[in-house]
């Protein structure tokens, strides 16, 4: 699988695939990355690649040729593009977008700066669009790594163990069961008996019930989602 990173900070995105999973998954070839500038595809003689709003409001836009040009460049690339812009505006991405995006072949990520782009961007060239929560961030660099990470780990072989997709949160809109390490007693604080029991169908039964619990406590709104069949297993 493929990802192109569209941004005029490159640098700010190359350091994350420099160690980790990340890195053996390039290394390995299940994904491959490339940068594009919109910088150097401007008309501008200096090189601009924003300009004030047209009928007013503070800050600086991201003008439409340069990106639209950059854009266009790696659908040329690579052929069978899916563009994905990130703003606060986009609908918030989720885990069902994560697992849904990681059948692609190619995703292009176009991360904005300043005051964000020029809505022709969008209705042109962008297939869609995602926020990575209710908050500002200074660009779009974070929010592009953000979704690649969480694209790639469900790509096939990107993680050593496949099983632990299975067992991570919000699969069936499900959050984690509290997780226990060695030692047994740590600072006065012991793990859950049971778990040290050994037997393992009545651990998965308690796990479950845990994750029941805690998803019903700290995410209420995805608790309403569990299957009814699931909230009465005992
Ligand atoms: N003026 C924009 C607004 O109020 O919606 C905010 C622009 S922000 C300072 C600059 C860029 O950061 C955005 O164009 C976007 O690419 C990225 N960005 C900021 N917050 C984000 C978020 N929550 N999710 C995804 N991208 C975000």
């Amino acid at each position: 699988m493929h990802f192109s990173f569209i941004t005029l900070f490159p640098s700010l995105i190359e350091g994350y695939f420099s160690d980790s999973i990340m890195k053996r998954a390039l290394d390995s070839g299940m994904i491959s990355i490339d940068f594009c500038n919109p910088r150097d595809f401007t008309l501008d003689k200096h090189k601009k690649v924003d300009a004030p709003m047209v009928g007013g409001g503070a800050g600086m836009l991201l003008t439409p040729q340069p990106l639209v040009d950059a854009i266009r460049n790696e659908k040329r690339k690579c052929g069978d593009a899916h563009t994905i812009l990130l703003t606060p505006v986009g609908k918030k991405f989720t885990h069902n977008d994560a697992v849904r995006l990681s059948k692609k072949a190619h995703i292009i990520l176009v991360s904005g700066r300043y005051e964000g782009v020029d809505e022709r961007v969008i209705e042109s060239q962008i297939d869609e669009v995602f926020s990575i929560g209710d908050f500002i961030l200074s660009g779009g660099e974070l929010a592009s790594l953000v979704l690649c990470d969480a694209i790639a780990r469900n790509v096939k072989g990107v993680l050593g163990n496949e099983e632990s997709l299975k067992e991570e949160s919000f699969e069936e809109h499900l959050l984690e069961a509290p997780a226990f390490s060695k030692p047994d007693n740590f600072e006065d604080k012991s793990i859950i008996s049971e778990f040290l029991k050994g037997n393992h169908s009545k651990i998965t039964a308690l796990k479950r019930e845990l994750s029941l619990r805690k998803t019903q406590y700290f995410r209420p709104d995805l608790y309403k989602k569990v299957d009814k069949r699931h909230k009465n297993e005992k």
